[in-house]
């Protein structure tokens, strides 16, 4: 079936096609594209942004460390981190949370006095997909690494919940999991989660000001991230599925807003993978980041050979997806 690769190119896909639709109104996107929003990828190759530049930094760090372990993992990705961010290729319009984290990060300092904890930005979310795919993960190593990579930018709770929930949702998905059954299982998994702070991976982070537990900092990620869940479930079932996606479930600038719109517009026919994609795109909001989120789940369901065969090598890093969906496949 091949979820990894699908899943992998998926978020390729979907950040190519959201590129140039990021910054433009929604009446502007339909006029040029149709309401089902771009499906043709442009170019040789078709570029994508950081949000894929990021989540292979994210997935060859899981690649690079065998066993994920907080002592382990941490050091990697920060060096993947640092590279990218000094890469000639970081010119994407990256997000300025990681900009300004990966700077703090370089001095060596630890990464709880570089993480910028106000911010949930979305920039933690949209690279932490590979974190679901990587095989022989114990619970705590998923739920762990998705949070640490989040952490080491983006330090506010729901940052790391959206993150984590993220990351859940795509190894649901690889796993078999029905998408008519998916929003009750990660709503289930909001609870459950509600009060595990993960000291372990996230050390002291919980301690800021008028917060007085670590259990009180997290449940305030999870609850947030819960809302933003429920208001997919409102839009699902209102039946009207016409117009700007973010106007139902949000812009996705932030964390929980670009899963739950990437959750509405996959979950409107998610056995139709390119129309996910495009749908992500012709958004008014963070339509990079909403599409690739939504490919990456279409692509964890349905496999590599859901998507067009072409696409695979014109993508912009296909030889980097291709290594590391082989690998985890
Ligand atoms: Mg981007």
């Amino acid at each position: 079936m091949r979820a990894a690769s699908g899943s992998l190119f998926g978020l390729a896909y979907g950040d190519s096609l959201g590129k140039p639709t990021e910054f433009q109104e929604y009446a502007a996107i339909v006029a040029r594209y149709g309401p089902g929003g771009p499906r043709v990828l442009v170019g040789e190759p078709a570029l994508v942004t950081d949000d894929t530049q990021m989540a292979l930094a994210v997935g060859e760090a899981l690649f690079e460390v065998g066993r994920i372990t907080p002592a382990a993992f941490e050091p990697v990705l920060r060096r993947r981190f640092l590279e990218w961010a000094a890469s000639p290729e970081n010119d994407r319009a990256p997000g300025m949370t990681c900009l300004r984290a990966c700077a703090a990060l370089a001095d060596g300092r630890p990464w709880t006095r570089a993480t910028q904890t106000g911010s949930k930005g979305c920039g933690a979310n949209m690279r932490v997909t590979p974190v679901g795919l990587k095989p022989g993960l114990t619970e705590d190593e998923r739920a762990g690494a998705a949070q640490l990579q989040a952490a080491l930018t983006h330090g506010h709770p729901t940052g790391l919940a959206a993150s984590e929930l993220t990351a859940w949702a795509v190894y649901l998905l690889a796993g078999g999991l029905a998408p008519a059954d998916l929003l009750a299982a990660l709503r289930e998994r909001c609870s459950e989660q509600r009060k595990v702070y993960r000291g372990d991976w996230l050390g002291d982070l919980w301690q800021q000001p008028t917060v007085t537990s670590p259990e009180e900092f997290i449940a305030r990620g999870w609850d947030e991230t819960a809302a933003a869940l429920d208001r997919v479930a409102d839009a699902l079932a209102s039946g009207d599925h016409t117009g700007d996606p973010c106007l139902a479930t949000g812009a996705g600038w932030i964390a929980e807003e670009a899963l739950a719109t990437a959750l509405y517009v996959y979950l409107q026919s998610p056995d139709e993978p390119v129309a996910v994609v495009g749908r992500g795109a012709a958004s008014s909001g963070d339509s990079d980041s909403i599409a690739c989120l939504a490919g990456a789940f279409a692509g964890a369901s349905l496999g590599l050979s859901a998507w067009p065969a072409d696409w695979q090598t014109q993508i912009e890093y296909s030889d980097r997806l291709f290594k590391l969906g082989m690998a985890w496949d």
